[in-house]
């Protein structure tokens, strides 16, 4: 069999304990023997970000804005015990905030779906992909406490020096709180756009909420520029594709989620995205089963799974005892980074190649064959426990029949 070509590199970004033992693994069973991979690689891993100040982590970044595909492998957000553990010179931060912060995208995080693995909401038979918007709001605020007498006020000064101010509130009787948070109508607009853009790629209805009875001037802007960039720019492209914009309050929305058979792409403002994402990960069934991927508002996508590397499995790894870690959410990073790569450069071998790699690991884990996080929670009458590395043989079983 003649490999699979490729024209333009994909950023590969490798990264820490056992994902990156799984990284080689996916490649070695299930890349190198189909595709004649071009990659540009960078080692995130925490050792050779520490060994580069964490430049490494800024060149990857760079490099996917120029090819405009990565992949990643999941990464240590370095706290104190990894300082002694990894003899750190600094506390590094989190590779996801750099290479978000470079490319000022937007996070989708979408559940793989499996026979046998019914969610806690069992009308979600399709999935349901979370868009949370990662600036501002809540998570860049101010706060105080305030004492009894105080008077509170929100204020303006402008260049010239003029001053606006509302009253919050006066503490007349009573010690209290106060709190001031902001967003920026450019990052909304990067927001509404990675938003559309991706709603369009995967022909999916795109949802967005907020509180805008209420906040009527701050969730109000938000549902504005939705608005604004649908009409202008979108609403042909969406109406094309067969697609749909949908605006509610966000109350109205959980309620509809709920409801839903799932199936399309919910965006949500901050805070509502970091505690909806989480409901929604573990009514799917497992984070393993999540994956994630970054898309700025110019169309980069960078590829990765929703977990982290898996410590506690990586410890085992290291004393020799077996592990039977997931490795789906991260080989779905693979083959959507394929996908979209095969996509852009116009090559629909490389497409059909990442869907038989995931047909192929859907079927093994339908046909009962799973890792122990599944074996747990799989309602098949045959199931059978495998490792780690035995998983991937089992995909590769059915990968070679489809090739
Ligand atoms: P984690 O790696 O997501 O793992 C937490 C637990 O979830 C695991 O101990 C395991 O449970 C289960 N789990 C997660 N992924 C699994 C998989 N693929 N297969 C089987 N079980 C899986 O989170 P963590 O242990 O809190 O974090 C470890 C490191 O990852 C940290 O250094 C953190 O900074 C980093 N992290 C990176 C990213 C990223 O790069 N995107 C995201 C999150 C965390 P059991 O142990 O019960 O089997
Ligand atoms: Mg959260």
């Amino acid at each position: 069999m003649t490999k699979i070509k490729m024209t333009t590199p994909l950023v590969e970004m490798d990264g820490d304990e056992m994902t990156r033992v799984i990284w080689q693994m996916i490649k070695d069973i299930l890349i190198y023997p189909y595709v004649d991979l071009k990659s540009e690689y960078y080692d995130l891993g925490l050792p050779y970000r520490n060994e580069t100040n964490d430049q490494v982590t800024i060149d990857s970044a760079e490099a996917t804005k120029k090819y405009g595909v990565a992949v990643k492998c999941a990464t240590i957000t370095p706290n104190a015990a990894r300082m002694p553990e990894y003899n750190l010179k600094e506390m590094w931060k989190s590779p996801n905030g750099t290479i978000r912060a470079i490319l000022d995208g937007t996070v989708f995080r979408t559940p793989i779906i499996v026979k046998g693995i019914t969610p806690y909401i069992p009308t979600w038979t399709k999935p349901i992909t979370i868009a949370r918007h990662a600036y501002g709001d809540v998570y860049k605020n101010t706060e105080m406490q305030v004492k009894e007498g105080c008077d509170a006020y929100l204020v303006t000064v402008d260049k010239d020096g003029n001053e606006t101010r509302e009253k919050i509130h006066s503490f007349k009787d009573t010690d209290g709180i106060i709190q001031g948070m902001h967003n920026t109508d450019k990052s909304i607009s990067s927001f509404a756009r990675s938003c559309f853009n991706f709603a369009l790629d995967m022909k999916k209805d795109l949802w967005f909420a907020t509180k805008d009875t209420i906040s009527k001037k701050y969730d109000h802007r938000f549902k504005d520029i939705f608005a604004e960039i649908y009409d202008s720019e979108y609403k042909e492209k969406f109406e094309e594709a067969g697609i749909e914009y949908f605006y509610t309050l966000i109350d109205d929305a959980v309620a509809r989620v709920i409801r839903s058979e799932g199936g399309y792409i919910w965006a949500c403002k901050n805070y509502d995205g970091d505690v909806m994402s989480d409901m929604v990960a573990t009514a799917y069934g497992s984070l393993a089963m999540m994956t994630s991927v970054l898309v700025s508002p110019d169309g980069v996508y960078e590829y990765e799974a929703a977990h982290g590397t898996v410590q506690r499995h990586y410890y085992k790894h290291l004393k020799g005892e077996a592990t039977s870690t997931n490795s789906v959410a991260t080989l779905f990073a693979w083959t959507g980074a394929l996908r979209k790569r095969g996509e852009l450069d116009n090559l629909p071998e490389l497409m059909a190649f990442a869907d038989k790699l995931e047909k192929a690991t859907i079927d093994t884990i339908e046909e009962g064959v799973m890792t122990g996080d599944l074996y747990l929670l799989s309602t098949l009458p045959e199931k059978k426990k495998v490792g780690t590395e035995e998983f991937l043989i089992e995909v590769n079983e059915r990968l070679k029949k489809m090739m």
